[in-house]
């Protein structure tokens, strides 16, 4: 080796020393041996500069001389003069002789950790720095005060920027906006409390697109615990993160789906996933309505500005292939559907679709629902007004399905379970028998309808009007269905209006008394009078001096013949009372019947009685006892009224017609739609005391019949085709000569 070139290598920043196949080294450069502080290291003495632990892995190192054999590079510690040990890459290689063979091996150790310096790692020694850049993953070092020290390769690689610009992450975009402040305060609670820490973030690759990492920090301490720096591992877990969004957001949706959330909700939702998972867009979904003609936005929540060019839209399919909406997706400029999402937006088009189904058959459920809930108040409403309740009632298994208003009905708790002794219990004891023949004859199978009068627990007495038939819903089972109606009420109102009508009735008569007292009185009083006068003039026509006889003999016949009208009035009226010979005068019996009305007016009134007239104006007049065949005619309207006051499913009708019967006789009809006599021989009517009203006396009739006898006439009852009864009677128009 000449001067020159030893001067070269003594110059060159590395410890240089050549070893020969023996393993002793022939030849050490000047910075060798000023590092070692050894003077000479030749022979063996070399490797005593070597720390222990690397020594043995440089003693496997092949140092034949075999040209093709493996050399390469290690890392050692040696030994600096003061004792220390530093890093050093050794670097080997074979130093051939002229003949081309390789004579010895030639050692080149540089600092690795000045060379970290230079290159701005100050941390790390050079071996490990090494080791950190052949790691196929991202490696940060920050300083202890949080400043990012050191990066490797895949870093740098990956987000495309030096390690200054990447210095400025805090305030730049390689951490997704809505990532970095959780990351940014994450970091500030390591640096303050020394804690390691693992977090999931988006980072900007270099094109753009930001995918998920997993960054693991851990503090590096020295031998007194003191942290030296931050050591961070960055792991990309995108195709992990993307799976678990992926399917937590699938279950979250069809969670939804199945709790049955409003839709609006649901497509909100699925559209916010969709923008995680395929990044750069905005996503929404039109639907179509249902009967397919319009559009419909259905989830919008950015409208894409201009910002946003390519787009591509998946039509939702329901399961029988309709077309529900369509879910499209806008990109921002720059960024397109990319591999994979295409099945991704397949697959919530899908999600999209049951959830409107599901929606459209909810909203279908709900409006039945709410229609069938409506119809189920109306008929509790109903009933409730009319008290009037509906039941099944399975004979031999003794089951009752009761409506609301037959428990209240029959007092007892609503929903309780109901059963036959229970039921008879409650029921009054004297109705009991009509009750059970109508239902024996029920079973064979006609309408049963019957009033009976229930004995609450509080011991009040119902009437109950209960109509129904034996159901052949159910094959082989006798089950009857019906209706029951509280008509207590109206039970209550008829014996007062019965009760007020037999009062008028009666007032009536009083009044025709009182107003025949009246008349009695005025007939009578003048014929008094008049003798009262007469007797006195005649007193003072004797007293007369001469006695004024003639006078006094006028006077007194004047006063016989008031006498004698007097005893007519007397004997008429007894005639009256006795029913003999009424008193006959030309009767217009249209005009008998019309004031027999105009007394009945308010009584009419109250019975909602329709009332017409059919009076034959052309009636001829006939002799008879006007009084008494008013009497005929306010009896039988009476009773007609009375007839009818159980009819509430028809008109109240009653007509009152007059009639020339053949030419002689005088008739007049009066007709309801009552309830009909209900008699086989209705003769039996014009009975005295036949009455089938509580507190009827069963005498009208029969007075009409010996009015209408005395007249000559004829009275009878029929039954109408369809409702109620007519009573008619007939008067000759010229009676008899006898009775002239
Ligand atoms: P009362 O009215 O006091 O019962 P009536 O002699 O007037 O006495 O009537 C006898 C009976 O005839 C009545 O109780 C009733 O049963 C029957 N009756 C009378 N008029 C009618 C009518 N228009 N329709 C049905 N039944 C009637």
């Amino acid at each position: 080796m000449n001067i020159e070139l030893s001067r070269i290598v003594d110059a060159l920043p590395a410890l240089i020393w050549t070893v020969l196949p023996d393993g002793r080294a022939e030849f050490v450069n000047c910075r060798w041996r000023e590092y070692t502080g050894v003077s000479t290291a030749l022979g063996d003495e070399w490797r005593a500069a070597i720390h222990p632990d690397d020594r043995k892995r440089l003693d496997e190192t092949d140092w034949s001389l075999d040209i093709d054999a493996e050399v390469g590079e290690h890392e050692a510690r040696l030994r600096r003069s003061d004792g220390q040990y530093r890093w050093f890459l050794l670097r080997i290689s074979r130093l051939l002789d002229d003949a081309g063979r390789v004579g010895q091996l030639c050692v080149i150790a540089c600092d690795a950790d000045e060379r970290g310096k230079q290159e701005g790692l100050a941390g790390p020694d050079g071996r490990l720095r090494r080791f950190v850049e052949g790691l196929p993953t991202q490696m940060i070092f920050l300083t202890p005060a949080g400043e990012l020290e050191y990066v490797n390769r895949e870093v740098l690689d990956y987000y495309g920027k030096s390690l200054e610009e990447l210095k400025d992450w805090a305030t730049s975009d390689v951490i997704h906006r809505e990532d970095l402040p959780r990351e940014f305060a994450r970091l500030q609670r390591t640096l303050a409390y020394g804690e390691p820490y693992d977090s999931h973030n988006r980072m900007r690759r270099g094109d753009g697109v930001y995918r998920w990492f997993r960054s693991r920090m851990l503090p590096s301490r020295d031998a007194h615990g003191n942290i030296v720096r931050y050591c961070s591992v960055q792991t990309d877990v995108h195709e992990l993160k993307q799976a678990e969004t992926l399917l937590t957001g699938e279950v979250q949706l069809l969670e939804m789906v199945a709790r049955g959330r409003p839709l609006t909700q649901i497509l909100d939702a699925l559209c916010r996933l969709v923008e995680k998972l395929a990044d750069q867009c905005v996503c929404s979904v039109v639907l179509v309505d249902t009967d397919g003609s319009d559009l419909r936005v259905g989830v919008d929540p950015e409208p894409p500005s201009s910002e946003f060019t390519s787009k591509s839209s998946m039509p939702i399919l329901s399961s029988r292939d309709e077309v529900l909406g369509f879910l499209s997706i806008h990109y921002r400029k720059g960024a397109s559907c990319l591999s994979g999402e295409r099945e991704l937006i397949d697959r919530f088009a899908k999600i999209a679709g049951i959830s409107i189904e599901r929606a459209q058959a909810d909203a279908a459920l709900r409006a039945s629902e709410t229609a069938l809930k409506r119809a189920h108040m109306q008929l509790i409403e109903a009933q409730r007004i009319s008290q009037t309740g509906s039941f099944t009632w399975d004979v031999h298994a003794d089951e009752h399905i009761w409506s609301d208003e037959i428990y209240r009905i029959f007092n007892f708790e609503p929903g309780m379970p109901v059963n036959l002794p229970m039921i008879q219990a409650a029921i009054h004891p004297e109705d009991m028998p009509a009750i059970e023949a109508v239902i024996g004859r029920a079973a064979e199978g006609s309408d049963f309808d019957v009033v009976f009068r229930i004995r609450t627990s509080t011991g009040a007495i119902k009437h109950a009007h209960v109509a129904g038939h034996r159901s052949d819903q159910f094959a082989g089972r006798l089950v009857f269905v019906g209706a029951l109606r509280d008509i207590t009420e109206r039970k209550i109102a008829d014996e007062a209006l019965h009760k007020a009508r037999s009062e008028l009735t009666q007032l009536a008569r009083v009044m025709s008394l009182g107003a025949l007292t009246a008349s009695i009185a005025h007939e009578v009083n003048q014929p008094l009078a008049g003798i009262m006068t007469n007797a006195s003039t005649c007193l003072s026509m004797l007293a007369a001096d001469p006695p004024n006889v003639e006078g006094a003999r006028i006077t007194t016949q004047r006063t016989l013949r008031d006498g004698n009208r007097a005893s007519a009035v007397i004997k008429q009226l007894r005639a009256l009372f006795a029913r003999k010979q009424p008193a006959m005068h030309a009767v217009d019996l249209n005009d008998a019947a019309r004031e027999v009305l105009t007394l009945l007016a308010s009584e009419l009134h109250r019975g909602r009685v329709r009332l017409r007239t059919s009076l034959d104006g052309g009636l001829p007049l006939l002799r008879g006892d006007r009084v008494q065949l008013q009497q005929v005619i306010l009896n039988l309207i009476v009773n007609a009224i009375d007839a009818m006051r159980e009819v509430d499913d028809r008109p109240r009708d009653l007509l009152v017609a007059t009639s020339l019967v053949e030419g002689n006789a005088v008739s007049m009809s009066v007709s309801d739609s009552g309830v009909g006599l209900g008699i086989e021989h209705p003769e039996k009517l014009f009975d005295a005391f036949y009455t089938t009203k509580a507190h009827g006396m069963g005498v009208g009739l029969s007075i009409s019949r010996s009015i209408v006898e005395s007249h000559q006439g004829r009275i009878w009852a029929s039954d109408n085709q369809q409702h109620g009864a007519t009573f008619t009677f007939t008067i000759p128009r010229e009676l008899p000569r006898e009775h002239n």
